[in-house]
């Protein structure tokens, strides 16, 4: 399988109705008001919107 591309659709975020980590479902990269980049996403479980910030790259 393609390794490289798993870093991107696969993504952990924080839930915090579940309270633990989740992997996103229909991450999609965002750029928030500052921006910064982010991962937006849902949470697979209860459907809670799920937000990464992302580290600046380059
Ligand atoms: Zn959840």
């Amino acid at each position: 399988m393609a390794d490289s591309f798993e870093e991107v659709s696969v993504l952990k975020a924080y839930c915090v109705k579940c309270k633990e980590s989740k992997e996103m479902e229909d991450a999609q990269k965002v750029t928030m008001k500052n921006g910064r980049p982010a991962m937006k996403g849902k949470c697979p479980t209860c459907g809670t919107g799920m937000y990464r910030i992302l580290k600046k790259g380059s």
